[in-house]
């Protein structure tokens, strides 16, 4: 199979959006405007598909042959007219998005997706002179593990480009769920409830973080605590949805000051060392 896989922004999401991409057989472009975030995620890419070898999930031909389609672009001036899909996973600012989804536009997608978390479709659409073949791809991390696609339905969304966005999550073995446009969606709104209601109760002394996060394994068989949960996201991701969706609802989803504090002083959770736990080499301690 082939076909033209654009993904604008290489962090956390970007990257294992790419990867994912290139395993289902697309030329991959990923596109990143900083080049040491750039260096750093082909880097990882690489190691992530030699891991796959080691564990026997692919063989050295098809890691090889991932590699090659892959290609690190310095901006989407780079990137030639007419690719199949192209997903914006920059930074959860709505200013930014729009800037990025305008001139992702202008390269003429067949499909164009935002993996926001919480921004609504029809607020990022805005100055789309096609935005019927946008909508929101909300991807999870880590992007190769999390089977959902939640497919974010905007109101100027065409039919056909959600019926795309299905065939595309069939594609990259993921298993969709089509929502409509919401603030936070299905997922975000839920999650992040339960996130920022752990920092309260880590605040409120209630128990220590990993007691916390235990007693949702344990007790309600959750995969993994909020509180492990928020550092594998990222805190400032996390402090951003946040704020999204205090604006949409209410006081209700106010960050509590401990977020904040936390991300003020660089506590981003496991990509900067430390969150609620300690993380070494990707490791948590
Ligand atoms: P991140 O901060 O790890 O990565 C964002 C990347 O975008 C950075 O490398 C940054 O340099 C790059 N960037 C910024 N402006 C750019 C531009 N104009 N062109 C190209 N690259 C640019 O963020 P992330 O955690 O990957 O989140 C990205 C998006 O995905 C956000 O909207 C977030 O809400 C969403 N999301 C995150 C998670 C998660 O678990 N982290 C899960 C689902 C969705």
């Amino acid at each position: 199979m082939s076909g033209r896989f654009v993904v604008v922004g290489a962090g956390t999401m970007g990257l294992g959006i790419a990867y994912v991409a290139a395993g289902a057989g697309y030329a991959v472009e990923l596109v990143e405007v900083d080049p040491a975030r750039g260096a750093a995620a082909v880097e990882r890419l690489g190691e992530l598909w030699e891991r796959g070898v080691q564990r026997g999930k692919l063989t050295a031909d098809d890691a090889v042959a991932n590699r090659a389609r892959l290609t690190l672009r310095a901006g989407l001036g780079e990137v030639a007219e007419g690719p199949d899909v192209v997903v914006e996973a920059v930074p959860e600012r709505l200013d930014l998005k729009r800037a990025v989804l305008l001139e992702a536009a202008a390269r003429r997608p067949a499909l164009l997706g935002s993996n926001t978390s919480s921004i609504p479709i029809a607020e990022l659409a805005t100055g789309l002179d096609r935005p019927g073949a946008f909508l929101g791809l909300h991807f999870f991390n880590p992007v190769w593990a999390m089977a959902l696609l939640e497919i974010v339905v905007g109101p100027a969304t065409a039919p056909e480009s959600t019926d795309a966005a299905v065939a595309l999550a069939g594609r990259l073995g993921k298993d969709p769920v089509v929502v409509r446009d919401m603030p936070g969606f299905a997922t975000s709104r839920l999650g992040v409830t339960l996130g920022l209601e752990a920092i309260r109760m880590v605040a409120d002394g209630v128990a220590a973080p990993a007691d916390i996060d235990k007693a949702m394994v344990l007790g309600y068989r959750h995969p993994v605590g909020p509180l492990e949960l928020t550092d594998l996201v990222g805190l400032d991701v996390r402090l951003d949805i946040a704020r999204t969706l205090q604006a949409a609802y209410g006081d209700r989803f106010a960050p509590p000051p401990l977020l904040e504090e936390m991300v003020a002083a660089g506590k981003l959770g496991k990509k900067s060392g430390q969150g609620f736990y300690r993380w070494e080499n990707g490791v948590k301690s």
